[in-house]
């Protein structure tokens, strides 16, 4: 299917940064792009050829959309996957399947889906609701600390808490939820792997995330992750099985735990371009998002490996500050050597919001690491 050039269009359901940074790629390879996304100043309007304004998980809206593509892929996974089937059934190529999209959208049906599969994964029950859950309570079938997870309602750690009492439970949305061992992890790990509708499979090496100490959300990547070989092999092993087991086509980001005692768990994926990747566009031979490009349209995948060690950090707005954004002291890190910011185009900030990216390469993993702090302490996310 030549893409190059041509009349021929890729669909992208969702128009933010991972939607935008898609696109340089097309736009190096003039393939003639479409976006549905429900902001009217979606990160990745300006460099699409064709934007369409309207809700993700709308049945019509989707259908509407997608009809007459030729291929169709996403960069969030909350979009309507019967629109998806749909379109499936009338030819349209859809990468990640919608069959990949209906289990992980829902926590429950993802990790039954690990169960199933023999793909280590921290134990956990289902629950219709927090009734039944504090019934598990009472009986002790249920004993704290653990993690509750919606089925349902989960995005960058909102819909996901630590219970260590009672009282916790209260505050949590009712609804189907899961309940899951706490992992006393040692690390967090990610593996992003991309396979093609041939079966060719490539991966990016290990990388490990530290999060936020109270946002829970991650601050650095850094890649490659300092871990032990068996670790490494480890991590990958799994990542490679899961993308196999789901048959997934296109980036598979898969989020794992590395315990104290050595023993890998899977505890997401995401179908996608992902955070995680973010370090590939300078570091790597083939970034994530051109490797996305390349899988879903059927071409041959890029090398994997580094030109550099690389450490990401989100750059996130800081608290206290909402509205029209400023990104103080920008010049002050550009001229740090190895330094490159990324600036998503998004107008207004709040406090975590994502706004922007920044990647520090340098040959040294542990170097990188020191110049992502200062450049985190250079850079402030300001409204105004
Ligand atoms: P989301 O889909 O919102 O990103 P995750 O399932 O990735 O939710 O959970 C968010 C974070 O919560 C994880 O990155 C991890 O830090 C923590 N977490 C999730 N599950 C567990 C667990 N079983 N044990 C310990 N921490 C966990």
């Amino acid at each position: 299917m030549e893409f190059f050039s041509t009349t021929k269009t890729l669909g992208i359901l969702g128009g933010g940064q991972l939607g935008k940074m898609l696109l340089y790629t097309t736009r190096k390879w003039d393939i003639k792009t479409k976006v549905l996304d429900p902001s009217e100043s979606a990160p990745a309007r300006l460099a699409c050829d064709e934007f369409v304004m309207g809700s993700l998980t709308d049945f019509q809206t989707v259908y509407e959309f997608g009809k007459g593509l030729d291929v169709l892929t996403i960069e969030i996974e909350k979009v309507n996957v019967e629109a998806l089937e749909k379109l499936e059934k009338e030819g349209v190529k859809v990468y990640p399947q919608p069959h990949v999209l209906k289990t992980i959208q829902n926590k429950c049906l993802q990790k039954k889906f690990y169960r199933n599969h023999n793909i280590p994964t921290a134990s956990f029950d289902e629950f219709e609701n927090l009734d039944q859950v504090k019934e598990g309570i009472i009986k002790g079938e249920l004993s704290f600390p653990f993690v509750w997870k919606s089925a349902e309602m989960g995005y960058d750690g909102y819909g996901v808490s630590i219970i260590y009492s009672n009282k916790e439970i209260e505050g949590l949305n009712d609804g189907p939820c899961l309940i899951e061992e706490l992992v006393p992890f040692e690390k967090e790990l990610s593996v992003i792997v991309c396979r093609r509708p041939s079966g060719e499979t490539v991966h990016y090496p290990v990388v490990e995330s530290e999060f936020h100490p109270t946002a829970n959300q991650v601050e650095y990547v850094l890649c490659p992750a300092r871990l032990s070989e068996q670790a490494t092999n480890k991590a990958i092993e799994i990542a490679l099985q899961t993308a196999e087991a789901y048959g997934q086509i296109g980036l598979l980001a898969v989020e794992l735990f590395l315990t104290h005692e050595g023993e890998v768990f899977i505890n997401e994926v995401a179908p996608r371009p992902h955070n995680s990747g973010h370090f590939s566009i300078e570091a790597s031979y083939t970034c994530q998002f051109e490797q996305h490009i390349r899988a879903v349209l059927d071409l041959p995948l890029g090398k994997t490996e580094s030109k550099a060690s690389a450490v990401m950090v989100n750059l996130v707005g800081k608290e206290g500050h909402t509205g029209p954004v400023v990104y103080k002291n920008i010049d002050q890190i550009l001229a740090i050597e190895g330094v490159t910011p990324h600036i998503y185009g998004k107008k207004e900030t709040r406090p975590f919001r994502k706004m922007g990216h920044i990647t520090i390469i340098h040959h040294k993993i542990d170097t990188a690491r020191k110049m992502a702090k200062q450049v985190k302490e250079t850079l402030s996310v300001i409204s105004k």
